[in-house]
């Protein structure tokens, strides 16, 4: 039988990504100077008149993919970010076929249970409360935002306040309490909320980044504190036991932001960094980043569901939301949207919860292998390692620039530079399921002679 001509453009399509998914073993994980110069050429005048499909993909293939950064290979260690397991590639591409506008049950019911599934799978992985509500976002920060809109219900309703009626104007302040090491994000959602960003208590932290619990202040009237589950640099957890005995003694509001840390709880060997850690109302966490889904996959939990609900709910009459089953447009700010939960669901259903385990203590082993490798060598490792996060220095913060910018060149492997505590940095993040014990060598040995070479 002869393809149709989407048939051959599909087919296209997949044998194009498959080759660009088998050459990230052999190519620097960089983009060349000379592909990303070559992007000018999609700098074109807006075409006319149509075009072949599949030349469109050409293009894009031709011209694109030599200009990415080998996010989805196995030395890739910038930022917090994964890759995407096989399963959650598939998944991706069936459900992007299918073209689901997951906002309604009644309408898209195969992507509506999808999503429940994977959510009571993940209240269970994750040792969260049986019934907390969930939603599936776009990434942390809206995951934070979404969370905290729930947070904002609630301490205000507390207080004789319906927020999404009648708004923040006249409202009862709300105190916000972050650790002083919060990831940048958060202070973007509670801007966003109208919390502010900048009018926040901050809590003093450790070296680790852990907010201390020694001297925790009074909270007066509606209060919402945010602590951390996986510190962006160290990888370190908020001590949350104390703090959620604090601060609901005070009536507030614990908000997790646990973006890639909320996955160390599904994980017996790392367990006990989140002890406490479900007694809080709400927690937030990207499945694009450990669970290794594609971009873009978020989620946000909540103790409360009538909070998270009444943040979110739409109601508009015109829509038939009057099924008993679970819209999944009640709990995220989007209505249309994909139907990001069946990668999650896919993930899950494929790792299965020890596979999921192997894969978080793998990136985990991986880290301390970086640790110790770079220590042996005489260079500095700033932080404790207690997940998959290194902080190396390399001497002055001249000299460390230079070697990260060294590694980065040599294409071998591919870390970022941060800071911490007034300290220049590289960070090294272990989140790909696909590294391997050999690309950890291979990519440390890049390291050390990067290293030698700018002694
Ligand atoms: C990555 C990260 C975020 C932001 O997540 P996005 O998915 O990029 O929106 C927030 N908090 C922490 C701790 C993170 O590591």
């Amino acid at each position: 039988m002869e393809e149709t001509a989407t048939e051959t453009l599909l087919i296209d399509a997949a044998r194009r990504a498959v080759a660009y998914l088998a050459g990230l073993n052999d190519r620097p994980v960089r983009p060349d100077h000379a592909a990303v110069a070559a992007l000018a050429q999609f700098d074109e005048p807006l075409p006319e008149h149509s075009v072949d499909p599949q030349a469109v993909l050409r293009l894009l293939d031709e011209l694109g993919s030599p200009a990415t950064l080998a996010m989805a290979g196995p030395r890739f260690y910038g930022f917090v970010i994964g890759g995407a397991l096989p399963a959650t590639l598939a998944a991706n591409w069936l459900a992007a076929a299918w073209d689901q506008n997951t906002a309604l049950y009644n309408v898209t019911p195969a992507t509506a249970v999808l999503e429940e599934v994977a959510l009571r799978w993940l209240l269970d992985l994750l040792g969260l409360p049986g019934e907390a509500a969930g939603a599936f976002v776009t990434g942390a920060t809206v995951a934070n935002f979404t969370a905290l809109a729930a947070a904002r219900n609630s301490a205000l309703r507390h207080a004789g306040w319906n927020v999404e009626a009648d708004g923040l104007f006249g409202a009862p302040p709300i105190t916000v309490v972050v650790g002083a090491e919060a990831h940048p994000t958060l202070f973007k959602s509670l801007g966003m909320l109208g919390l502010g960003r900048n009018r926040v208590v901050r809590l003093p932290v450790d070296g680790q980044g852990r907010v201390r619990a020694d001297d925790l202040p009074k909270l007066a009237g509606p209060a919402i504190v945010c602590v951390q589950a996986g510190n962006v640099n160290t990888g370190a957890f908020d001590p949350f036991e104390p703090i959620c005995q604090w601060a609901h003694d005070e009536g507030a509001w614990v908000h997790v932001d646990g973006a890639f840390g909320l996955w160390a709880a599904a994980v017996p060997s790392r367990v006990h960094l989140t002890t406490g850690m479900a007694q809080a109302d709400s927690w937030a966490t990207d499945a694009h980043k450990w669970l290794n889904v594609p971009y873009d996959c978020g989620l946000a939990f909540v103790r409360e569901e009538p909070a998270l609900r009444s943040a979110m709910s739409i109601t508009a009459e015109y829509l038939p939301t009057a099924s008993v089953q679970r819209n999944p447009s009640d709990y995220t700010p989007e209505l249309s949207r994909r139907a990001r939960g069946v990668e999650v669901w896919a993930a899950l259903r494929s790792l299965g919860r020890s596979g999921l385990v192997e894969m978080i203590e793998r990136c985990c082993r991986h880290a301390s292998r970086f640790a110790d490798g770079l220590e042996a060598a005489g260079y500095e490792v700033l932080n404790d390692v207690v997940l998959n996060q290194v902080l190396v220095s390399f001497g002055s913060p001249e000299k460390t620039q230079r070697v990260i910018q060294d590694i980065q060149d040599d294409g071998t492997c591919w870390a970022g530079i941060t800071g911490w505590q007034g300290r220049t940095a590289m960070r090294i993040s272990v989140s790909s399921w696909a590294t391997t014990d050999d690309d950890v060598e291979r990519s440390l040995q890049a390291m050390l002679r990067a290293a030698g070479r700018n002694s």
